[in-house]
């Protein structure tokens, strides 16, 4: 039973080792582009959607170079 109980442990912990890696992987796969996708789509001035790369039609952000 006691060998029985440290493979269980064993297991559990690389269980969730794994579960640690997938979910690092799924927050750098899903964080950065949200905020790109974000600030891309989102005026930084008005904070309405704008179409495109050109700048917003409340004249500000959108236009910095
Ligand atoms: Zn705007």
């Amino acid at each position: 039973m006691r060998v029985l109980v440290s493979d269980v442990i064993v297991k559990a912990v690389s269980l969730f080792l794994i579960a640690m890696v997938v979910l690092a992987m799924f927050g750098r796969l899903r964080v950065p582009g949200s905020k790109k996708i974000g600030a891309a789509l989102k005026c930084p001035s008005c904070g309405s959607y704008r179409i495109g790369r050109g700048p917003c039609t409340c004249g500000g952000g959108g236009d910095r170079k």
